[in-house]
């Protein structure tokens, strides 16, 4: 079947829009060119430990609701478990094992001295008071404790979660311990053992991935359009430091809808409208378009960075773009992958691209273990650098096995699982 027929065949079915599923394919291809047997590959697809727990609460109105929560840990050979948290009504374990291995992807393939994992519960957080968000924070904490702790899985900010969040889990924990421990997550308030610059860190990560990826097409930021899709710790975050360096921002959404100025939104000004009026819908100095034609927008650099399968096999034909960098965890369906490559469109995958977070995770748990912190041209500069190498190793991986960055990223990471497997003597 050819390439162009598989997309055909492929669209809108289920099974593109099952992020295990897409993170599964693309693991297998890169584990073709590293010519893994199928053990190996057995091993590295299945999740080390998964939990599901039950979190019963006391709701303001009087009444009780369960929710139900994960945290799945998909590997921890190269350290303790790292990944994030998300409070979203559409949870569910097969996404939560795919963002867990992709936790697994991206530490190794910045070479942090972490596995992966990741945690969710079913919630509907914009219907839920403080107090009420608190007590399934707490419930859900005291349920996973036996496998977190800051030798064994450090969780962190996701989707609809925050520092205060955060705070929360590490009291939580702390209470059981009988001792205060900021190591236990990160993303942290910064009078709570947080680091400067982790908030913005994954957006700067972002805008270091889009300068990198640039230069290998021969762009300057000056002549480059963007459109960003998000206005959230990522998107919003990103685009406000692309437009700092130059770039000239289109296009932003949040959920309910973007905003659009062919001559280029004044981001600053976007967002403090948001911050303000809590969305972007009203804003003045803009067109306002659904989201759905936001992705189609002709630019030079797009980058999602709100969810998962946002670029598919319905609208892969429609997207206008020279560069693609994946601010969000999953926003391609690797159906739509084979399209973009075939098309010519340079794709900074989500392990690479968004690792900045995790990154500057990494450096907030070493400035806790440590009790010393850092300033945050310090926390910078080393981010800086762990991408810069990051991006470098991964180019340079894609030029070796003629591959996408997104295969190259994948390379990367699943070798260098696969030889700590085998120093540890686990593997033949
Ligand atoms: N949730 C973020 C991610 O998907 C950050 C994870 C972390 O810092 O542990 O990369």
């Amino acid at each position: 079947m050819s390439q162009g027929t598989a997309v055909a065949a492929m669209r809108g079915q289920q099974d593109e829009f099952n992020p295990f599923l897409a993170m599964a394919q693309r693991f297998e291809t890169a584990a073709d060119h590293l010519e893994l047997d199928s053990g190996i590959r057995d091993v590295l697809r299945t999740p080390d430990r998964e939990l599901t727990v039950a979190i019963p609460i006391l709701m303001d109105d009087g009444s009780i609701r369960v929710f139900k929560g994960y945290r799945v840990q998909h590997n921890f050979l190269r350290g303790p478990c790292k990944g994030g948290i998300r409070f979203a009504p559409d949870v569910h374990l097969d996404e939560v094992r795919a963002l867990a291995a992709w936790m697994t992807w991206k530490c190794s393939v910045v070479g942090l001295p972490f596995g992966g994992a990741k945690g969710g519960v079913i919630c509907e957080p914009r219907e839920l008071s403080m107090g009420e968000l608190e007590r399934i924070t707490r419930r859900y904490t005291a349920s996973i404790l036996d496998i977190l702790g800051p030798d064994r899985d450090v969780p962190a900010p996701d989707m609809n979660t925050n520092e205060q969040t955060m705070a929360w889990i590490m009291d939580t924990y702390s209470m059981h311990m009988r001792r205060t421990a900021t190591g236990v997550v990160t993303g942290k308030p910064l009078g709570l053992g947080g680091s400067r610059g982790r908030r913005e860190a994954t957006g700067r990560g972002v805008m270091i991935s889009c300068r990198e990826a640039l230069k290998t097409i021969g762009m300057r930021p000056e002549d480059t359009r963007v459109v960003v899709q998000g206005s959230g710790n990522v998107g919003g975050i990103g685009a406000l430091l692309l437009h700092r360096e130059g770039y000239n921002v289109l296009s932003i959404s949040d959920m309910y809808g973007s905003v659009y100025n062919d001559q280029g939104l004044d981001v600053p000004a976007v967002m403090a409208w948001l911050r303000d009026k809590g969305r972007l819908e009203g804003y003045a100095d803009a067109d306002h378009l659904p989201n759905k034609e936001q992705l189609e927008l002709e630019c030079d650099l797009l980058v999602p960075a709100a969810t998962e399968n946002q670029i598919t096999s319905d609208n892969v034909d429609r997207i206008r773009t020279k560069l693609i960098v994946e601010g969000a965890n999953g926003p391609t369906t690797a159906v739509a992958d084979i399209e973009l490559e075939r098309r010519g469109i340079v794709v900074v995958p989500d392990i690479l691209a968004n690792a900045g977070g995790v990154t500057v995770s990494y450096f907030e748990w070493v400035q806790d273990r440590v009790g010393y912190f850092w300033t945050e041209e310090i926390v910078n500069s080393r981010l800086e650098q762990t991408m810069v190498t990051a991006f470098d190793e991964v180019h340079q991986t894609a030029r070796k096995y003629d591959v996408s960055m997104r295969t190259a990223a994948y390379i990367l990471a699943i070798d260098r699982v696969v030889s700590v497997y085998r120093m540890r003597g686990i593997l033949a």
